[in-house]
């Protein structure tokens, strides 16, 4: 078994037996076959010195428990990792970022505390999964809908800490932006509650988000100030209908008028579901498919297709150069009004676009349709399907063992897109490297776009290492050009938290402040998005 950072045996050991004593042994983890189980499978460092891995793990059942558990850990220094179901893979898993951290496993905290059809909202505990809230809603038949991320597998609480994002509308599919109310056990086990939580008997702490006062809530989403052990969310009223198309446009230079509508729709609220750049011409009608065989013949010649050639090809195919997916959920007159109203924008900015319409859908789901319809994500449904991505198949006998992204966020422009893939492009050249997938950016997000890399990660170091030098050299591309990560692997955290470096990193200072004030021991996740505690931070200021 390793030892925490800094901490003797003899301690170590004293403190997972007072960790027994609030748990009882069966839930305190020490074990290399149990501490295997953190280990993060999609590490970029896998098998490496530097990989993290956990000292041990505790699963405590309440907040008391982890009151008690945290009271100890601060007694004896001890690093503590909270996870709420540590399936955060490609962010870093359940493992935590410092190795040698002891794991605070939350799975067990799996209540669903309250859902309110009426106010469309819930209160969780960390452990409850996206199927779990899922389940409940439609087991009792209730009129909500919760926004789910790709895969569905993690918990809302987790999630949202981690500011992933989903597919219906806004704010829903923002997650930390949906979230209403934090219970969150401090490093010295005192327990505070955020926003209407603050005032005991509050009638409202799953409605009214800011409470009283500075808002506090910030510090604990990507940061490490906390253990969060109950989290409110605002549900979406189960709308009405749903009605769902494309917007097609033909040509190359199409993608300014395109975008500039999409952002127009999105800014007045006419089209609030995420959306994404696709081209079918250059990426296939699939999403990552191979491209039509004409564009491969066209592309293959002597130096390559003009984006003129490439355009007529198109046209003469029926392929548009961009495509844009439209979403719209609510009572019929009004989508039917939103998509027509979409469409006379897109026409009056792109005469040539064309559309697909999806056939209406009412709700709620059947469970067929719940069961079987292509794209459960966009109706609040959580799946696994993400993960036939790359998955072995006959055509591709050896998957990866996993991935890391590169998702920095742009503005919501085509000449941002334009610059984006240039600049990247031209890199990947120089640097003789090719990430993964298509590079078309989503909007995760309302007003930007992320454009997502992603990097393989496989079981062979001098190819994982290789790829974290190309990532490593892509954050200080992107921020060079002004685009900064909105989320990370643990192997990048610092990387990207010292690319936010405005006034000789004022922000980081200002984080390590509170985080020094909140948790003067340092014992919480330390390093968690590049925020380290002062013994940790060596002669960095
Ligand atoms: P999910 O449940 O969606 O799989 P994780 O448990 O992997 O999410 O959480 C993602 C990250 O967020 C963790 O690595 C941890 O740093 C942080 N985190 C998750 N849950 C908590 C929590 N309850 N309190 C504090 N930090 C948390």
């Amino acid at each position: 078994m390793a030892l925490p950072p800094g901490v003797s045996s003899t301690d170590f050991a004293e403190v997972l037996r007072q960790f027994q004593g609030v748990v009882g042994a069966e839930w305190v983890f020490t074990s290399d076959a149990d501490t295997a189980l953190y280990r993060d499978a999609y590490s970029p460092m896998w098998g490496e010195e530097d990989e993290r891995h956990a000292s041990a793990a505790v699963a405590p059942n309440s907040t008391e428990q982890v009151q008690a558990i945290m009271r100890i850990a601060n007694q004896y220094h001890v690093p503590m990792y909270p996870i709420s179901t540590g399936r955060n893979l490609g962010y870093g898993g359940a493992a935590p970022v410092l190795s040698g951290s002891v794991v605070l496993d939350l799975k067990r905290m799996n209540r669903i505390l309250e859902v309110s059809e009426r106010n469309a909202c819930a209160l969780v505990e960390p452990g409850v999964s996206y199927f779990d809230l899922y389940r409940y809603i439609r087991q009792n038949k209730l009129k909500l809908w919760v926004d789910v991320p790709d895969p569905g597998w993690g918990s809302p609480l987790g999630n949202a800490l981690e500011r992933g994002a989903g597919y219906t509308t806004s704010p829903f599919r923002d997650h930390w932006a949906a979230h209403c109310g934090l219970e969150v056990v401090l490093a010295n086990g005192d327990v505070v509650r955020t926003g209407m939580g603050a005032l005991p008997g509050a009638k409202t702490w799953q409605q009214f988000q800011y409470g009283y006062g500075p808002s506090v809530d910030g510090i604990f989403s990507q940061g490490n100030c906390g253990v969060v052990t109950k989290m409110g969310f605002w549900l979406l009223a189960e709308p009405e209908a749903y009605r769902g198309g494309r917007v097609r446009v033909p040509r190359y230079a199409d993608l300014t008028p395109l975008v500039d509508t999409l952002a127009y729709l999105m800014n007045t609220g006419v089209l609030s579901s995420m959306t994404r750049l696709e081209s079918p011409l250059l990426f296939g009608t699939v999403i990552g498919g191979p491209p039509d065989a004409g564009v491969q013949a066209l592309m293959s010649r002597a130096g390559g297709a003009t984006n003129e050639q490439l355009e007529q090809y198109g046209l003469a195919h029926n392929l548009p150069y961009w495509s844009a997916p439209l979403r719209f959920y609510g009572p019929v007159p009004v989508i039917n009004a939103q998509f027509e109203y979409a469409k006379q924008k897109f026409l009056a900015a792109v005469p040539s676009a064309t559309f697909e319409e999806e056939p209406l859908i009412r709700f709620p789901l059947t469970d067929e349709q719940a069961g079987e319809t292509l794209d459960p994500a966009s109706f609040g449904v959580p799946s696994l399907l993400a993960f036939g991505m790359g998955a072995r198949s006959p055509t591709n006998p050896t998957p990866f063992d996993g991935h890391v992204w590169f998702s920095p966020v742009i503005p919501m422009s085509a000449e941002a897109v334009f610059e984006c893939q240039k600049v990247f492009t031209e890199a990947f050249k120089e640097w003789g490297v090719q990430p993964l997938g298509v590079p078309l950016p989503q909007s995760y997000h309302p007003r930007t776009f992320v454009q997502i890399y992603g990097f393989p990660v496989v079981r062979d170091p001098a190819v994982n290492k290789k790829n974290r030098e190309t990532f490593r050299r892509m954050i200080k591309l992107a921020a060079d050009h002004g685009w900064g990560e909105y989320r990370t692997a643990p192997a990048f955290m610092d990387d990207c938290m010292a690319a936010y470096s405005f006034n000789d990193h004022a922000l980081r200072r200002l984080h390590e402040t509170i985080k020094d004030a909140v948790d003067p021991n340092g014992i919480l996740s330390a390093g968690r998005y590049g925020i380290w505690p002062k013994h940790l931070r060596g002669n960095r200021t």
